[in-house]
């Protein structure tokens, strides 16, 4: 059994970042990407998040900046602000984080991001230009990410029987989209799966991404299986403490590679939203030349 390292992956993908970053914007008089991330609300595993990629912004040399709304923010305000930072051409990507309160429409809210801002991928422009595989859309970080820590340790997806487990925009669609273009043979799963447990066990390669901590247990899984845990499952007393959706004592054992919680797909998900941050501003540039 081998760890897919996300965390090793995606400082190797950092660091490439960082002396792209300085070399085609920072070297050349050029300011440096900037990322704002718009929260609304006091969710606290949004706060961890959003931390996290604030942080990783620095290092890499992204600037970010996070607007804050309330929790009873009207729909309106939030669409003030997103169309606000679509006009500020001082802004190369916006984030909306996820959840939103409620009484907010998510989908509305994430189609009104440009397009070529929508840094996390999920609006109708950039998942059209998946189905499409036109390659001038942004990917969603997650499903991206994925492929990437599979390109890194060369695992092939030609051929390849996958079974996902989870068909939520943000990780299965564009994901078996992404899969179904590296020639893979897919399959889709949720909670109206008949007889999972024997579709899985087929599997050369498992995507888990259910958010209940040990779902995916030995029986489900073939020897020398593939398994890529999505899930992150936060500790009730400190949300710190995560976990995965697998039962990876147990499962680990019979596998020829996982991904490990924290340090797998997590990483990998913060290293894509760098990357698309850079992408789009490279992209803009290039089109202010044409
Ligand atoms: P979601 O929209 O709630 O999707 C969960 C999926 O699991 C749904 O498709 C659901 O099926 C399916 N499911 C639930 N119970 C099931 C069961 N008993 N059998 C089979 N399928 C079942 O959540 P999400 O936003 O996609 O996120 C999923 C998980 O990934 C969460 O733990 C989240 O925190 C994590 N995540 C991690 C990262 C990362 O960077 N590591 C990024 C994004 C998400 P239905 O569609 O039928 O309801």
């Amino acid at each position: 059994m081998e760890k897919l390292s996300g965390t090793q992956t995606a400082l190797k993908i950092k660091e490439t970042l960082a002396n792209d970053i300085q070399e085609n914007l920072i070297n050349k008089g050029l300011p440096a990407p900037k990322l704002c991330v718009v929260i609304v609300g006091n969710n606290p595993a949004s706060e961890i998040y959003v931390a996290g990629k604030i942080k990783a912004c620095s290092k890499v040399g992204i600037q970010s900046e996070v607007y804050r709304l309330s929790e009873n923010a009207k729909e309106s305000e939030v669409e003030e602000v997103i169309n606000r930072l679509n006009n500020d051409s001082t802004i190369n990507g916006i984030l909306l984080q996820m959840p939103l309160p409620a009484h907010l429409n998510e989908q509305k809210l994430t189609n009104l991001i440009s397009a070529n801002k929508d840094v996390d991928g999920l609006s109708q422009a950039n998942l059209g230009k998946l189905l499409q595989q036109d390659e001038t859309g942004l990917m969603g970080c997650t499903p991206y990410g994925i492929v990437k820590l599979l390109n890194a340790y060369n695992i092939d997806l030609k051929g390849k029987d996958v079974v996902i487990i989870n068909r939520s925009l943000l990780v299965g669609k564009p994901l078996a989209l992404m899969m179904l273009n590296e020639n893979a043979t897919v399959t889709i799963c949720h909670s109206k799966t008949k007889a999972l447990a024997e579709k899985t066990k087929q599997a050369d390669i498992i995507v888990v991404a259910v958010g209940k901590k040990n779902f995916l247990t030995k029986d489900m899984v073939k020897d020398d299986a593939i398994v890529i845990d999505v899930g992150i499952n936060r500790d009730d007393t400190d949300p710190r403490i995560i976990c995965g959706d697998v039962d990876y004592n147990n499962v680990a054992p019979k596998c020829k590679f996982i991904t490990p919680v924290p340090g797998g797909v997590g990483p990998m998900t913060i290293a894509m939203l760098l990357r698309n941050t850079y992408i789009t501003t490279m992209a803009n540039y290039k089109n202010k030349e044409d």
